[in-house]
């Protein structure tokens, strides 16, 4: 107990702990104007801020800005909202002839202080959505955003200072030690976006308290070509889908499975799309994003250096600068399965091209990798995507398409296994901070009386 005193978050902690119930017992009314204080932020006082933190960051552009980050946080508060006097009404449901007298309902209660432990990569998105949740669900919350994005951490340290009391919402920045010390108390529940490695920290410290966890992961998500996929549509969508923020999104392709017959043709696509999209001189384009940092950068460069030396052919880009933590977008075939590449989540613009002379062989190889986060199928037919969807396991798929399922919120979004645990967005992200408490209620004499002791033969019979 004293340990847990001595804590530099505990203060905190403890405020937060004794505001639950108040933040808990908050009706619609009252946690619609929450959602509205933070939606005006980020709609009109700090836009134009947001989209400068995010350029600083990550030269994030513009449109990617107002896309991938302002757009999906008003869209899942609108979401909320709209939704959020349903969610919260109790919900009635059947009650056995065996428990005649009485009714019976579930509720969705808060789960009460949270924690929130945010990535670089989509800092305001994936920081204020789980927290658009929390506050949905009438939870206080403690967030930690990542250090890697200093600039959009200060902004929204600043925003959430703004809007909220310390005792419901509290945003700390800080390095990983923030989050080791914050991992230590006994919080209801953590939702934490990151890799799969840190993910497992999390869930070990989340252990020792039996906090409940979600766990938004990464990992290599697969796209895969069959024989009738129109290349040029396909290879339109996976080039958009692969660079934007320079590769670094959870949902990214992250490689390529196509037909060995198809493999010139679709690259032939893929340029044409890269010079569309960037024009020949990428680095001067201000429609593609920097690595986050150099450690980063480095990374990504030791996997285009690791993949050459092993023997692999660089079809496209493949120039790096590590002054301005510039990545080519680049496309790389031929790999040895020892490659780096093939083993780890790329988070980058290299998109390596894989082949394979039968479906199943394509199957066996995505199967013979950790579960991953997204799997994309481009195909015509309808036999060979059923195929492909039933013989693996994924968080989610597009058919036809990439990444875009993350942005529907009626839909569940979040990994299986390695790539996650639990659900977030629209009601997923409202029930994933709640708990359903299951209530009955007694109206008149309950028959399970009848069955009470003192037991007699009677009743024994009764029981059967
Ligand atoms: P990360 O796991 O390194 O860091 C995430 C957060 O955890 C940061 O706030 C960081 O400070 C903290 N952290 C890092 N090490 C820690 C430790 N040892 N103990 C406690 N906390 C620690 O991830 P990242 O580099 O910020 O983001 C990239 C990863 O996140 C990729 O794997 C990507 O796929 C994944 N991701 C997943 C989603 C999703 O929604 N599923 C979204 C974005 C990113």
């Amino acid at each position: 107990m004293n340990d847990i005193k001595e804590n530099p978050y505990y203060q905190l902690f403890s405020k937060q702990k004794d505001n639950q119930f108040k933040v808990g017992k908050s009706t619609y009314n009252q946690r619609v104007k929450k959602l509205n204080a933070l939606q005006r932020a980020i709609e009109f006082t700090y836009r134009k801020q947001i989209i400068e933190a995010l350029h600083k960051d990550l030269n994030k552009p513009k449109v990617e800005a107002e896309l991938t980050e302002i757009y999906q946080i008003i869209g899942e508060i609108k979401y909320a909202k709209k939704h959020l006097r349903q969610w919260m009404r109790k919900q009635s449901v059947e009650t056995p002839l065996s428990m005649l007298g009485s009714g019976s309902y579930y509720v969705y209660e808060p789960k009460g202080v949270c924690l929130i432990i945010s990535p670089w990569n989509f800092p305001f998105n994936l920081t204020f959505g789980p927290l658009v949740s929390a506050i949905a669900a009438g939870n206080t919350a403690i967030i930690k955003p990542s250090e890697m994005t200093p600039n959009s951490s200060g902004l929204m340290a600043k925003i959430v200072a703004d809007i909220f009391p310390e005792d419901e919402v509290a945003l700390l920045e800080g390095k990983v030690e923030v989050s080791t010390q914050l991992l230590k108390l006994p919080f209801n529940h953590i939702f934490f976006t990151g890799s799969p490695n840190v993910g497992k920290i999390v869930m070990t410290a989340a252990a020792k308290h039996l906090a409940s966890v979600t766990l938004e992961l990464g990992g290599k998500s697969p796209t895969v070509l069959d024989k009738t996929a129109n290349l040029d549509t396909a290879a339109k969508k996976i080039i958009w889908g692969k660079y934007m923020n320079a590769g670094q999104i959870c949902v990214s392709p992250d490689y390529v499975l196509i037909d060995e017959s198809l493999k010139e043709k679709f690259l032939k696509y893929c340029k044409k799309w890269l010079i569309h999209y960037y024009t020949e001189q990428p680095q001067n384009s201000e429609s593609y994003a920097r690595i986050v940092t150099d450690k980063h950068f480095e990374r990504l460069n030791s996997h285009i250096e690791n993949a050459k030396t092993l023997g692999a052919t660089v079809e496209v880009g493949g120039k790096t600068e590590a002054d301005t933590k510039y990545i080519d977008p680049t496309i790389i075939s031929n790999i040895k399965e020892e490659a780096t590449l093939l083993h780890e989540e790329i988070f980058g613009p290299i998109l390596p091209i894989v082949t394979y002379n039968t479906l199943d062989e394509a199957i066996s190889y995505i199967n013979s990798k950790e579960r991953p986060l997204a799997l994309y199928v481009y195909s015509k037919s309808k036999t060979n995507i059923k195929k492909v969807i039933q013989n693996t396991r994924a968080g989610g798929t597009c058919i036809n398409n990439n990444i875009i399922h993350y942005a529907n919120h009626n839909l569940p979004f979040g990994g299986t296994n390695n790539s996650g645990i639990g659900k977030s967005h629209g009601f997923y992200g409202f029930e994933a901070f709640s708990n359903k408490r299951a209530v009955v209620k007694q109206h008149t004499f309950g028959i399970t009386e009848l069955l009470f002791p003192p037991y007699t033969n009677l009743k024994e019979k009764l029981a059967r």
